[in-house]
């Protein structure tokens, strides 16, 4: 396993709309270790492929609050096929919007099918954080920022300061 970059805002890739996994393999495996190696270093609680710059319909996600037990989840090619129309409200973040937290509303439970890191195909009922985490990550897969959800003028004030902050940053 090995750690990847993660993209951050503004950067072009992360608006690219990712593309279907043919079949889940070693190559698609191997992504996935590094994804959530990736995740976990950040540390985060999910992640898309296309935010360490691989265009792949792959998410990964582990929300378990355990300190030692790990409960990774993979998602190849998910779909959501029902969403609720009861609304929640979490406070969110990204990894490619460091530092910046917006509430942000979605339906409270969807159903999502995708393949897992077997390949096999599975349907799983989500609701309350996960659902919210599948649907922020599902976002990122269409090129979608949480961040775009918000009013033109606070959007446009967080890229400011994210765009800051990356000519300020030094590597010595
Ligand atoms: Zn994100």
């Amino acid at each position: 396993m090995s750690l990847r970059t993660i993209l951050t805002e503004p950067n072009k890739i992360l608006r690219k709309v990712s593309e279907p996994v043919k079949k889940v393999g070693e190559e698609e495996r191997r992504l996935m270790d590094d994804m959530l190696e990736t995740m976990y270093a950040a540390p985060g609680i999910g992640l898309a492929a296309i935010q360490i710059g691989i265009p792949k319909r792959i998410i990964v996600l582990d929300i378990s609050k355990g300190e030692n037990k790990k409960e990774p989840m993979y998602f190849v090619n998910p779909v959501i096929k029902n969403k609720n129309s009861k609304k929640a409200t979490y406070e969110e973040g990204c990894l490619s919007v460091p530092d910046q937290f917006a509430e942000i509303e979605r339906p409270n439970s969807c159903e999502v099918e995708y393949l897992d890191y077997e390949g096999n195909k599975k349907l799983l009922k989500a609701s309350g954080l996960l659902a919210t985490c599948i649907q922020h990550e599902m976002d990122h897969l269409e090129g979608i920022l949480f961040i775009d959800y918000l009013s033109k003028l606070k959007k446009s004030m967080i890229i400011k300061k994210l765009s800051k902050n990356k000519s300020n940053r030094i590597v010595v």
